[in-house]
């Protein structure tokens, strides 16, 4: 079946100028051309404005915002886990997220529902996973962790996250705000295991995730290789030129301790959490706005799942890289599109003719208000309407 949409503006995904007046022809789940509209044309539909499909390279479709994560994670049971990445991926799509990047789970269950969006059987965007997290004994995140203590135990874990079904990896390169006795500052897994699971990594042609927020793990991270920071809160200048020198991208997940903090009032977050995320926010705010003034490349990833922060509530990530980093409306679009595609890698992010047709119907140009991004009238996913 050939659809037909005709926008009033449409963006690609890219930092091009939006083009006005378009028509956008796709057919078999793929884009076969965008023209400029022409008078009494035919068309399936109109809208103010199509956008790409977005992208989120950072999720954990198995968590669902609960306030206190680490008591919620390591009581779910495997079936209440299953339940709930199926019904977040769901969300997910429908609020026009149609590719996402699963950096931690448990018992597999990111491959499981990837498989089953793959085949049909449930609703959900292209989804990446990295199976487990590889962390040091007792490191951050251990409750969906496997943990390694030796370069060689780094290999293994990859090998086992590849054999498991991953299709990227992620290291703890630090400690992390959600876990009790974890401090964001200290670097965790060394320079040597880091490097040697990275090394695994990309041996096996998947790309490498480093959770990284204090500035010594950060470095190590990008000395080993890295392909995405993610949080990277706590960097500095020789930080911002190893990102530089790498190509490796930053994936800010601003809205995670911003959530956080906006609901420390109903009191259901444990204290230590809260702490953590303060001091974390106050170095997020300056440092990431310094890295992408100093040119690093900035993917949107938002770590939906964290307490109170949603699947279905990404537009506030895009959001918060204007008003917290000056990103303008198009550059935000573009790192949680174009650029996040591009991390992830299953070729989403950008319409252009051959490209999967992923896209959104907005019934205003975002450009003036961002917040629009939040309310599809329409989901597209591979040229099929997300009911
Ligand atoms: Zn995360």
């Amino acid at each position: 079946m050939r659809t037909v949409i005709r926008a009033g503006i449409f963006y690609d995904g890219t930092l091009a100028e939006p083009k006005r007046d378009v028509v956008i022809t796709f057919a078999e789940g793929k884009i076969e051309s965008i023209t400029a509209a022409s008078e009494g044309g035919a068309y399936d539909r109109a809208a103010a404005c199509v956008v790409p499909g977005l992208v989120n390279a950072h999720v954990h479709l198995e968590a669902s915002g609960e306030a206190a994560s680490q008591d919620a994670w390591s009581k779910a049971t495997p079936n209440d886990r299953v339940i709930a990445a199926v019904a977040n991926a769901r969300k997910s799509v429908r609020a026009g997220v149609t590719t996402v990047r699963d950096l931690g789970c448990s018992g597999g269950v990111a491959q499981s529902v990837a498989a089953a969006v793959n085949r049909g059987a449930i609703p959900g965007p292209r989804i990446s996973t990295a199976g487990a997290v590889i962390c040091m004994t007792g490191g951050h995140g251990w409750f969906i962790g496997r943990q390694v203590d030796s370069p060689w135990e780094a290999r293994k874990a990859v090998r086992e996250q590849l054999l498991a079904g991953a299709t990227c990896v992620k290291f703890i390169a630090t400690g992390g705000v959600l876990t009790q006795g974890a401090v964001p500052g200290n670097a965790q897994l060394t320079p040597d295991e880091l490097s040697a699971g990275i090394d695994e990594a990309h041996r096996h042609g998947l790309r490498a995730a480093a959770h990284a927020i204090g500035t010594l793990g950060i470095k190590n991270a990008l000395r080993g290789g890295i392909d995405s920071v993610e949080h990277g809160h706590m960097l500095d200048d020789e930080a911002i030129e190893l990102f530089k020198a790498s190509g490796s991208y930053l994936v800010p997940t601003l809205t995670a301790p911003t959530c956080m903090l906006e609901h420390v009032a109903e009191g259901l977050q444990p204290a230590w959490a809260v702490a953590k995320a303060q001091t974390v926010a106050e170095e997020m705010r300056v440092n990431i706005a310094r890295a992408y003034r100093a040119g690093v490349k900035i993917a949107g990833g938002s770590d939906a799942g964290t307490p109170y922060n949603l699947h279905e509530n990404y537009a506030y990530e895009i959001e918060l890289m204007q008003t917290l980093l000056g990103m303008t409306p198009r550059e935000a679009l573009h790192a949680a599109t174009g650029v996040a595609g591009e991390l992830i890698g299953l070729g989403t992010g950008i319409l252009s003719p051959g490209m999967p047709a992923d896209l959104l119907l907005l019934d205003d140009d975002f450009a003036k208000d961002i917040r629009i991004l939040a309310k599809p009238l329409a989901v597209y996913k591979a040229g099929t309407l997300v009911d």
